[in-house]
């Protein structure tokens, strides 16, 4: 469903990513793994086109992310193209950035109606069955502000939701959090996974959670995949001296 065909980024004069090769299939859980610097969220963020690459091609459902066919001739791709293929791609971040002056459902409903401009009532339903499905049902009318962390995470991922994408991505969405409302999110990301057909990649420094949902476990070191597979093979038995090195600082 998403590839990175050689994926070059450079910031100035430096290059962070520095020939990305990466093939997500449909409804596959990656796990994205590194040190603090190495691009996993330059990864993540190219595929929000947040960042154009430098060089290189990314596609989404086999279409050319940045270049579209025009009169038999590709051109730069143009918004509604953009935007139509961002509707396949959620993301939720570290930082939840919900609008403090609405309540968790009105959040929820919003892209839906003025993006998508789908019937509010039908909306409304679905959201509250979203905020269900992420433990919620029962605080639909409260405001950010009443929320704790772990709940807000929970909402923006509800949010993500709500755009039915066939593409999740969680950027270290627990990173921001007090250690004991880690788990609950992490929770419901494992519902998801286990529920799926969606693919997700998750950049995340939680290597437990890694070995229990990720199908692939990729290890990105200094702009490029060093070493990639089965969760087991990489975090339990790594091969390079750098992964070993990395993976030590976890236990
Ligand atoms: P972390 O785990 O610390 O979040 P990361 O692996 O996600 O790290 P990135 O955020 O992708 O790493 O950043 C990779 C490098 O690119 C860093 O050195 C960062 O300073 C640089 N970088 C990222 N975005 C920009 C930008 N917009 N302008 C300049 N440099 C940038």
């Amino acid at each position: 469903i998403v590839q990175y065909k050689d994926i070059h980024k450079s910031f100035g004069e430096v290059e962070v990513l520095k020939g990305i090769h990466l093939d997500i299939m449909k409804g596959e859980k990656v796990a994205l793994i590194g040190p603090s610097g190495s691009g996993k969220t330059t990864i993540i963020r190219l595929l929000m086109t947040l960042e154009q690459p430098t060089s290189g091609i990314i596609e989404v459902g086999g279409r050319n992310l940045w270049q579209m066919k025009k009169n038999d001739r590709y051109v730069e791709a143009d918004e509604k193209h953009l935007r139509e293929i961002r509707g396949d791609i959620g993301m939720v971040f570290q930082h939840f950035n919900l609008f403090p002056h609405m309540t968790i459902l009105e959040n929820c409903m919003l892209a839906p109606t003025i993006v998508k401009k789908r019937n509010k009532k039908e909306v409304r339903e679905m959201a509250t069955e979203m905020l269900e499905k992420v433990g919620l049902g029962d605080k639909i009318d409260l405001y950010p502000s009443q929320l704790s962390g772990g709940q807000k995470q929970r909402v923006a991922m509800a949010r993500a939701l709500m755009m039915k994408p066939k593409v999740m991505l969680f950027d270290e969405v627990t990173s921001a959090l007090d250690p004991e409302l880690v788990g609950e999110v992490l929770e419901v990301i494992r519902d998801l996974a286990k529920s799926g057909e969606m693919a997700m990649v998750l950049v995340t420094h939680e290597m437990d959670f890694a070995l229990d949902i990720a199908d692939r476990v990729l290890f990105l070191n200094e702009g490029i995949i060093e070493e990639e597979g089965h969760p087991t093979d990489i975090l339990v038995n790594p091969q390079s001296d750098r992964l070993q090195d990395f993976l030590s600082r976890f236990t």
